[in-house]
């Protein structure tokens, strides 16, 4: 059986005050043991985070760059994230593919380096709106996801947002149907294009306002096996969530 998995992505929001208030909210929490539970504050406040932090919670970085060192200003590496304790990072969230212009082989590369670092990844995908509309979800996701595929073999260390665009931020969950259907394309594809193995293994992440809500429904589907949560991950419904399974 895959482990639960939830990560509260904080995103560019918070402050020392408010990220320390979250974290002792969390040590102090009632937590389903079961579940692994991992949260991405900005950069400036990782080591914050992982010298704060109780009862196993990893800590994510919500980006980093695919060379060793150097010139590379504003980037953070693979290195310098392990020698401040922090074990997992984001890769390819929709904000930086589409604010920021990182295309599917970009993202592919960051997540080839950090894994042969050693680095965990919580590697995103997803539709917008319009290709939902189009017909063309699963296209979509399996070309975002063959990127990486196309690097790397050994997915051991990938867990899978599955993100739409258009549930993010936006109050507009995809109803469980919706999200079940997709994660189970993903998973078949990881078994045609990857190993029935990996396909079995791999968490597949469902993300896009995930609320205290929706989650217990969300967490009943064969083939979601935890949330990636955005806005509620900074309010105490991210502890409701981390306990949907309980
Ligand atoms: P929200 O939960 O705020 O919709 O954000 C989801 C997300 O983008 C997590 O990475």
């Amino acid at each position: 059986p895959r482990q639960f998995f939830v990560g509260g992505n904080f995103k560019m929001n918070g402050t020392i005050k408010s990220i320390k208030d979250i974290i002792s909210g969390l040590n102090d929490a009632k937590l389903d043991g079961e579940t692994e539970v991992v949260i991405s504050p900005p950069s400036l406040y990782l080591l914050l985070a992982r010298e704060n932090l109780k009862k196993g919670i990893e800590v994510a970085a919500q980006n980093v760059f695919d060379k060793p060192n150097g010139a590379f200003t504003g980037e953070i590496s693979v290195e310098q994230l392990k020698d401040s304790g922090i074990t997992w990072t984001i890769l390819g969230h929709s904000e930086r593919r589409t604010l920021l212009a990182e295309t599917d082989d970009f993202v592919a590369s960051k997540t080839k380096v950090a894994t042969d670092g050693g680095l965990s990844v919580i590697l995103c995908c997803g539709e917008t709106l319009e290709q939902r509309e189009a017909g063309t979800t699963t296209d979509v996701v399996t070309s975002q996801l063959k990127a990486v595929a196309d690097k790397i073999s050994d997915w051991s260390k990938i867990v899978i947002a599955y993100e739409p665009i258009w549930a993010i931020g936006t109050g507009k969950v995809a109803s469980t149907e919706q999200a079940q259907e997709v994660h189970a394309a993903i998973r078949k594809w990881l078994s045609d294009a990857v190993s029935s193995d990996a396909a079995e293994a791999t968490r597949i992440l469902y993300g896009g306002s995930v609320s205290e809500k929706n989650c217990v429904e969300l967490a009943k589907q064969p083939d979601i096996d935890g949330f990636l949560v955005g806005g509620a991950s900074l309010k105490p419904a991210f502890y409701d969530i981390i306990n949907a399974k309980a």
